[in-house]
């Protein structure tokens, strides 16, 4: 049986401002009680309004559940929408154009005049953006009946938090279930202070009011590179400095991973990997950044205008009060959850980047639904064997499934098929024909186990590779299902067919 629906019915209501002669088994009672009119119960509070948070809320109001977010951060959407996915996304899709405008017109017979960089405007783009997208979720939060609180919330009970209010003063919050939905940060680098000027995260990274002359970018992750990508294109002369021995993380296919790092050099950006920083100094008009190898040995000076630290992302529940109602995160600061994203406290569910799993716009998402569903039904789905990674350099890295160091050190018997974007004919009609898609499926039963691409549109073209994990598609279901023509994802079937036959063109 679910109990998560039976329990006490969820009210929100205004702090009381007691006369201090109440006695404080009166208050308690009150607290516990509440005192709020019926027309303000709720059934679930969700704290944090980013993309977990925000579904989460949205699908509970569709779901007809009386629910409440709390956001402290002004506007909805969390990191993705006002600091991560789009604003990232806005620059990498301009920065681009102007690249493209500088280097690749001559050859496609436009000839340009002056070109110049206007970054206030490129900014104020990227701006735009971001505030229809946020706007946009307050609208759905309105249609599907969400009540938006503004602050910060803190658990002062297991049915009860605390709200700082934006505008003044407290509110109190009651309900029968509670979202936790807190995200995550930028993980600090021990020693270098973030100033968010020169030392910065990727919330300086979308925000810098000139071009750096020089950058160096601690971690070669997806973030990393997407933000150097960003810089290098607008001029800055861009150093990824990461500990391991290849980019785009361990989830990236190493083959793959080498083709991005060989086509990001090409455009002027330096690697240097198995590379640690050991510290800074930022007292010059250069950072100073010591590095050497990460076995130990050699060592250099790095200098920079400006560092950013891409080292990765921390979990986030800072001032969330969780010892008052004795939750406790793990090793790596995440909240521990069961299988329906229930902490121990079975009320209180926890989704998102706050929790366990890949840290993605999209994972959050499909945890908000679920976790509703949960509350509402009783059972809910996320196949975390079909989320996709993308990386928006261009070209654009992107994966889902397993890659093909993962499969061999799982020993399963796998057989691989590619295809180069050099014989796609849409690619090659479009002068972009870098990359390639490779397929890894069972030897045995031709079952797709990953999907890696490494060309235009990769993050478009990986929807079709995630419905086929989802599906559990064989690589000759792909191979045999009709791809109009001239178009990218003749790539994806081309590669399908060579992996359990030969590919036609090439
Ligand atoms: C530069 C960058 C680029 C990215 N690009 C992509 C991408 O292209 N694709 C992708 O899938 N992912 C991307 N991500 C990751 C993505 O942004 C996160 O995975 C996603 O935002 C996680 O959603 P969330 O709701 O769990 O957390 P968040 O989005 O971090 O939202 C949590 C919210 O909770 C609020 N909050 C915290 N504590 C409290 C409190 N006590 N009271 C009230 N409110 C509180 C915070 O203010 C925040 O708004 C990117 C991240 C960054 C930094």
């Amino acid at each position: 049986m679910f109990r998560n629906l039976i329990g006490p019915r969820a009210v929100i209501r205004p702090t009381l401002t007691l006369p201090t002669v109440v006695a404080p088994s009166a208050i308690a009672r009150w607290s516990k009680r509440g005192y709020a009119s019926e027309a303000e119960e709720k059934d679930l509070v969700i704290i944090g309004g980013g993309v977990a948070g925000y579904v989460a809320a949205i699908k509970a109001g569709q779901e007809g559940l009386k629910v409440a977010c709390i956001e402290k951060r002004g506007t909805l959407g969390g990191t993705c929408l006002n600091v991560g996915c789009i604003p990232s996304k806005a620059l990498l899709n301009n920065s681009h154009l102007y690249h493209q405008i500088l280097h690749d017109t001559k050859n496609r017979g436009i000839d340009v005049g002056d070109v110049k960089l206007n970054l206030g405007q490129m900014m104020k783009a990227k701006d735009t953006a971001v505030s229809g997208l946020t706007k946009g979720i307050e609208f759905l939060f309105k249609k599907n009946n969400v009540e938006y609180i503004k602050g910060t919330g803190a658990f002062t009970g297991e049915h009860e938090i605390k709200v700082n209010l934006s505008e003044g003063g407290e509110q109190t919050v009651t309900a029968k279930n509670i979202i936790i939905a807190t995200g995550s940060e930028a993980t600090p680098f021990p020693g270098l202070e973030i100033d968010e000027k020169r030392i910065i995260t990727s919330t300086g990274a979308i925000a810098l009011d000139k071009v750096p002359e020089s950058m160096v970018v601690i971690g070669g992750g997806i973030i990393g590179l997407e933000m150097g990508s960003v810089w290098s294109r607008l001029g800055a002369k861009v150093t990824v400095v990461e500990f391991l021995g290849q980019i785009g993380g361990p989830g990236m296919d190493a083959e793959i991973s080498k083709a991005a790092q060989k086509t990001l050099k090409k455009q002027g950006i330096e690697f240097k990997l198995n590379t640690k920083v050991l510290g800074g100094d930022t007292s010059g008009e250069k950072i100073k950044l010591d590095v050497e190898a990460a076995k130990g040995g050699k060592q250099e000076t790095l200098d920079a205008d400006v560092v950013l630290v891409a080292i990765g992302r921390r979990p986030y529940t800072a001032g969330l009060g969780l010892e008052n109602i004795g939750l406790e995160t793990d090793d790596k600061g995440r909240l521990v959850i069961d299988s329906e994203y229930r902490t121990k406290i079975p009320h209180i569910r926890v989704i998102g980047d706050c929790t366990f799993g890949p840290m993605l716009a999209h994972k959050a998402e499909e945890e908000g639904v679920a976790a509703i569903e949960y509350i509402k039904k009783g059972y809910g789905h996320v196949n975390y064997g079909a989320i996709p990674s993308v990386m928006y350099t261009h070209p654009e890295v992107a994966w889902v499934g397993q890659n093909e160091q993962e499969v061999k050190a799982s020993g399963v018997k796998y057989k691989v098929g590619t295809f180069p974007f050099s014989a796609n004919s849409r690619a090659k009609t479009n002068l972009d024909s870098e990359g390639l898609v490779k397929i890894i499926a069972d030897a045995e039963t031709d079952r797709i186990l990953g999907v890696h691409i490494i060309g235009p549109s990769a993050g478009e073209l990986i929807a079709e590779g995630t419905l086929a994990i989802e599906y559990g598609a064989s690589s000759e279901d792909i191979g045999r299902t009709s791809h109009a023509h001239p178009t990218l994802s003749e790539a994806f079937k081309e590669a399908a067919m060579a992996t359990y036959g030969k590919a036609i063109h090439f």
